[in-house]
């Protein structure tokens, strides 16, 4: 039997592996995986999570992975055997204002939190990086996991970017000093269902504004690429990372190499939404906001034998079925 303990469990890509983690089959003899979520609700949703609140396998516990002695003392969490670490606002409206200490206090304190707890279970500790660890790539159009990135270390994306790659050098000391058994993956633009449609991203914000026949908003002047990966390819990553030998730590590219201009992706919305009477508005571009993302993810092929399946065209059809019928309830 499992103990999966996830952070950020209520969020966008929490509560798709939360769900997925249900799913693992156990044998007649067993008992049932168990699955702990645990989210400060931030940014995180109970909407999310609703449809598993009934399973017995599953607790909901509302808490923060900065709070060192709760995590060190709760007993919920004894003999976990694999830790998800998602919990982080990811969306630069969130991070870049009210919760920008949190989000860098988050990444650092909040990871060597759970580091300690599964150094202390001898769990798997699975870390969500990010592409923002390449910052706004110089000369490299297909980052691999080898480019060292190029970073403002003070700009208002920098408790993002910065706080996660801090992340990905603890998990690596904490493997090195303590042996303990760490996988990081860095994960490309992802959508799908249950994001929020509040928080900015540019997939959800142009498909809610073509619903709701409001012009689509491209800041610069939308010829800045982003590579997007569709959340059902992205989770069967993450839990072939987590189910690869020990050895393989990464850190790993997880993420759609199909490159898209914002201009490219407003134009597809459009096109699949063809009741839309929306037009295209250009506003200005956010600091620091890198100008191309595309992952290779040659490591993620040969070492987890994963590659995304799903086209953006796929993935938007389904994206924006959910955001319809989101939309219509909240009528
Ligand atoms: N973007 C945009 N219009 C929006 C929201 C975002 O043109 O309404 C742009 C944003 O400036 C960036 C890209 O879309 O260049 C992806 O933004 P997002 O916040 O989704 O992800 P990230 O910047 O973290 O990759």
């Amino acid at each position: 039997m499992s103990k999966y303990l996830v952070t950020g469990g209520a969020g966008f890509l929490g509560s798709h592996l939360c769900r997925r983690l249900l799913d693992i089959p156990v044998a007649d003899n067993e008992p049932d995986n168990e699955v702990i979520c645990v989210d400060n609700l931030y940014t995180g949703s109970m909407e999310n999570i609703k449809d598993l609140m009934g399973y017995s396998n599953f607790k909901f516990i509302k808490g923060d992975i900065t709070n060192t002695y709760w995590l060190k003392h709760c007993k919920e969490f004894d003999g976990v055997t694999h830790i998800f670490n998602a919990a982080c606002p990811a969306s630069p409206v969130h991070y870049q204002k009210k919760h920008a200490i949190d989000t860098t206090m988050t990444c650092v304190v909040g990871t060597k939190n759970l580091l300690d707890l599964a150094t202390k279970w001898k769990a798997k500790i699975l870390q969500f990086s990010t592409s923002e660890v390449y910052g706004d790539p110089v000369g490299v159009p297909l980052q691999d996991e080898q480019y060292r990135g190029n970073v403002n270390c003070t700009g208002p994306r920098a408790c993002y970017d910065e706080g996660k790659r801090c992340a990905e050098s603890l998990c690596f000391d904490y493997n090195r000093v303590y042996g303990t058994k760490i996988k990081v993956i860095r994960i490309f633009n992802t959508y799908g269902p249950n994001m929020n449609k509040n928080d900015g991203r540019v997939v959800s914000n142009f498909i809610c504004q073509a619903l709701e026949n409001k012009p689509l908003t491209i800041y610069g002047d939308g010829n800045q690429t982003r590579s997007f990966c569709y959340v059902d390819d992205l989770i069967e990553g993450i839990l072939r990372m987590m189910d690869s030998p020990d050895t393989f730590i990464g850190p790993v590219n997880l993420g759609n190499p199909a490159e898209f201009t914002m201009i490219q992706l407003a134009n597809l919305v459009l096109d699949l939404i063809p009741e839309s009477t929306s037009d295209i508005v250009f506003k200005e571009l956010p600091i620091d906001d890198p100008q191309q993302r595309r992952p290779n993810i040659g490591m993620a092929h040969i070492g987890l034998g994963w590659k995304p399946n799903i086209s953006l065209i796929k993935g938007l059809v389904l994206t924006i079925n959910y955001f319809r019928q989101q939309l219509t309830e909240d009528k």
